[in-house]
């Protein structure tokens, strides 16, 4: 079959190379890929900024349904609609395991950069990480789900409910889906912060029903920052009421200075959110389900064949998200 390969270390070696189809082993399933999500994480590979195991088939995001299940699988057929989250090759064992947070495991090596991932025609995962669809949830939301699964995890270690103020930075996938889950989840607002609202991402939040600004007005309760950058955390920590919460997804700055005291005194509490878990997962096709998250609305869709343009659409931002259909 065809797939998207990272042949090599370094920067480039990607390339749509011949190898053999998976099979299903015992525990894992085989799925023929709907549809693949491009994301800032793929770029990185590509630019040689993130960790992979070459040669590797490129892919973490991605909805399919069930073509061959392996010795020992019950509860799952061939033909089930199904999303995967991307923690295989947790040990099981070990302590993070142990208390339920397989994301945060050592041994994990998800599809797309640890093991072959799903810009293919079929991508092989195991049972315990599957979920599965909704009749109502079509394919190219469904394909939404890692995002939406990494701002609902981020929602979660901050706890957004009702009445709160919100201000989400940075209007990417993560943000658009973190300030529209914000608003299921009853907060009074959920603005979205970017730097030009004329910008294609910020009109399509706009379209989406998001309040989208250039910075945040007023005291808000929790910040939820997609960006990583210095100058917008240290924004985001002076518009937070005292007490309030910021939570970062971002993968950015790698060192930051803001301003300790004036943190401090305000008991500001500032959180990490890597990754995402099962209850992140279970909560956004709920949302989906219900039409809350209408993911697909982000989506531009390409063959994998034109898989160079795609990755030039996403890198110059001129889509939110590029899913990549493998046939
Ligand atoms: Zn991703
Ligand atoms: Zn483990």
């Amino acid at each position: 079959m065809k797939a998207l390969v990272k042949t090599a270390a370094g920067v480039g070696h990607l390339e749509l190379a011949d190898v053999p189809e998976p099979q299903a082993r015992p525990g894992w399933v085989v799925l023929a890929v709907r549809y693949g999500g491009i994301c800032g994480t793929d770029l990185h590979i590509a630019a040689d900024r993130h960790p992979y195991y070459p040669p590797v088939v490129l892919g973490h995001e991605f909805v399919g349904a069930i073509e061959a299940v392996g010795d020992g699988v019950t509860g799952w057929s061939a033909g089930d609609r199904v999303v995967c989250e991307p923690h295989a090759l947790f040990c099981g064992h070990c302590d993070q395991c142990r208390r339920g947070l397989v994301r945060l495991c050592t041994s994990k090596r998800a599809p797309g950069w640890g093991i072959d991932g799903a810009f293919a025609p079929y991508v092989a995962v195991p049972v315990a990480l599957l979920h599965r669809v909704p009749d109502e949830v079509p394919d190219e939301r469904a394909a939404g789900c890692e995002p939406a699964a990494v701002a609902a995890r981020a929602l979660n270690r901050v706890g957004i409910g009702p009445g709160d103020r919100v201000a989400v930075l940075g209007p990417g996938p993560i943000g658009i889906l973190a300030a529209l889950q914000a608003s299921a989840r009853g907060a009074d607002r959920a603005v979205l912060i970017g730097r030009d609202v004329e910008s294609g991402r910020m009109r399509t939040a706009a379209g989406l029903g998001l309040e989208c600004a250039t910075g945040i007005d007023g005291e808000v309760d929790v910040v939820v920052d997609t960006t990583g950058s210095n100058a917008a955390v240290t924004a985001g920590i002076a518009a937070l009421r005292r007490a309030g919460k910021l939570v970062t997804v971002g993968v950015g700055d790698d060192t930051f200075a803001i301003p300790w005291r004036d943190t401090l005194f305000r008991s500001v509490d500032v959180k990490f959110s890597f990754s995402s878990g099962y209850d992140d997962w279970r909560g956004v096709l709920s949302l989906m389900r219900r039409g809350a998250l209408p993911a697909e609305r982000l989506t531009s869709v390409f063959d994998l064949a034109d898989w160079e343009r795609a990755f030039a659409a996403v890198a110059d931002r001129r889509v939110s998200k590029a899913l990549v259909r493998p046939r």
